[in-house]
């Protein structure tokens, strides 16, 4: 935890394509804070993804993951692009992300899916279904069919067999679950846990532990919801949830349909945590390769990933609300990146955005 006294130390990981655009940004905003006299940090950059690649030969290095430790926070960009997609899949940029949360242990990853007031045209769902939506996905993140063994493909006497596996220990689901359960009791209450309870038995064990820890929160309500149905739930009434809490896999899919209901995948930062609350924040999104050297990136991703870290990482939350309040008042005013943009609107490049949200800042500040 630090305070205006402390000097808090920031890793940056810019990582590729849009990545370091949207970082920029997020870069000057820190430089606000510290201008303002809000928040002193030492903020170092480093390598991730295809850009270490191309300098070492790996995605992450182990001097770039200590320098990871010893910080306070990490922003990363984001990874990834065709330059690299030749590669063996245990050599390619993802891998730096997947290294990156497993040796951090960052098995919490929460995705808040936020439709501003003035977005609510964005929205692929009518605006009546979305207007005001404010729900949080909270993903388990270093366990489940992603990390679990044994996996491979084999010869088989019938031919070629691919599989993997999805297992929990009882200690990750309660440390999943004890983490939604908190965040939900700060929020409205309502917990939903998504699982496949009917067909498997790791979500069996799921729904136990999820019974169980809801015990110790009385004053959360605790509600359990089959992975299909949460599905189909988010795209017909998404307003009905507060949080959510899901394993790995189930995670990754839902939290991306959620950001779509969001109106642009370029306005959803997320937050990933360990056991000792040490935070790795990333926008949403990939380094969109489409659109990388172009300055028409959207920053906000990045930019709320600032708020989400002074929140979870600083217990800041005077400068989270600040930073929030100051994306929300530049789109109130029509400031408007090419993704969220509609007809009649002038876009604005990643900087002119960035600029837009800073001076909002220097009002709140
Ligand atoms: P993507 O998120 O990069 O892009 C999907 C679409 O959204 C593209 O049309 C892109 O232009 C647009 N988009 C994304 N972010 C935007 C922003 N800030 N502003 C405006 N538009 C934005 O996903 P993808 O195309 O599937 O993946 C591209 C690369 O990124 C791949 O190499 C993939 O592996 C990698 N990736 C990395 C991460 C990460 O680093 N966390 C996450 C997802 C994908």
């Amino acid at each position: 935890m630090t305070n205006q006294a402390t000097v808090a130390s920031l890793l940056l990981l810019p990582g590729d394509g849009i990545g370091p655009e949207v970082c920029a940004e997020a870069a000057r905003v820190l430089e606000a804070l510290r201008e303002a006299g809000k928040f002193e940090c030492a903020l170092e950059t480093a390598l991730a993804g295809g850009a270490s690649i191309d300098a070492c030969g790996e995605p992450v290095s182990d001097a770039v993951l200590a320098k990871a430790r010893a910080a306070d926070a990490v922003l990363l960009g984001a990874v990834g692009g065709p330059k690299w997609d030749h590669l063996p899949s245990a050599q390619r940029p993802e891998k730096g992300l997947l290294r990156l949360r497993s040796e951090l242990g960052l098995y919490a990853n929460l995705r808040p899916a936020i439709l501003y007031a003035t977005l609510t045209n964005s929205s692929s769902l009518k605006s009546e279904l979305v207007a005001d939506m404010d729900l949080l996905i909270v993903r388990e993140l270093t366990g489940g069919a992603y990390f679990g063994e044994p996996r491979g493909v084999e010869n088989r006497r019938e031919g070629r067999y691919g599989f993997n596996t999805i297992g929990y220990s009882e200690d990750e689901i309660e440390r999943i679950l004890r983490t939604a359960f908190t965040l939900a009791a700060k929020r409205h209450k309502r917990l939903c846990s998504v699982d496949k309870a009917n067909v498997l038995e790791v979500s069996a064990l799921w729904r136990e532990v999820a019974e169980r820890v809801g015990r110790e929160f009385p004053e959360v309500e605790l509600s359990h919801i089959y992975v299909d149905n949460a599905a189909m739930q988010l795209v017909r009434a998404p307003k009905q949830f507060d949080v959510l809490v899901t394993e790995n896999m189930f995670g990754d899919i839902l939290s991306d349909l959620a950001a779509m209901l969001t109106g642009s995948i370029g306005m959803l930062p997320s937050a990933s945590l360990n056991a000792d609350n040490f935070g790795m924040y990333e926008p949403v999104h990939g380094s969109a390769p489409d659109i990388a050297g172009k300055n028409i990136a959207n920053p906000l991703a990045a930019i709320l990933c600032l708020a989400m870290m002074m929140h979870y990482s600083f217990e800041r939350a005077d400068l989270a609300s600040a930073i929030n309040q100051a994306v929300r008042a530049a789109l109130e005013k029509g400031a408007r990146s090419a993704d969220i943009a509609r007809q009649g609107d002038t876009p604005l490049s990643t900087n002119q955005l960035g600029d837009a949200v800073l001076n909002e800042l220097a009002s709140l500040l």
